[in-house]
């Protein structure tokens, strides 16, 4: 599965927690991140991850380009709800196209760690026949 990882900056120790939390689960998996989380999760983890660039130079706006090409399986933003962000259209048009795609997103810890434990239980593996689906139209 394709995984993304993104937080605001308020966040980060949250994302970083969590990722430690979860790497061996994580680990199993091809991991995408925006520029300073992608650094702040590989630095305490070790976890190999793609980075994008940093979210308000754009880096939103390249996982959206893969969700909309249904290449993204599951994505962790945590948004920090209390500071305005310079790229909130960015941070919209990425939740709008999650649920365009039907792509389970988390946008707090709470919800991290429900699919996170559902992604080691087997719950996500529909997208496996999405992407099978897709395959059958090429
Ligand atoms: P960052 O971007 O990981 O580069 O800090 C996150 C965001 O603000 O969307």
């Amino acid at each position: 599965m394709k995984i993304a990882l993104i937080a605001h900056d308020a966040k980060k120790p949250e994302i970083v927690r969590i990722a430690t939390a979860y790497q061996e689960i994580l680990r199993q998996h091809e991991l995408y991140a925006t520029g300073h989380t992608g650094q702040v999760i590989s630095d305490a983890t070790g976890l190999k991850i793609h980075r994008f660039n940093s979210g308000p130079l754009g880096g939103d706006q390249q996982v959206g380009a893969l969700i909309s090409e249904n290449q993204m399986d599951l994505i962790i933003f945590l948004r920090d709800p209390l500071t305005a962000q310079p790229h909130e259209p960015d941070v919209n048009a990425l939740l709008r196209l999650s649920d365009v795609y039907d792509v389970p997103i988390a946008t707090n810890a709470g919800t991290a760690e429900v699919l996170l434990r559902g992604l080691a239980a087997g719950f996500l593996d529909f997208r496996t026949i999405v992407h099978g689906d897709e395959e059958k139209h090429e």
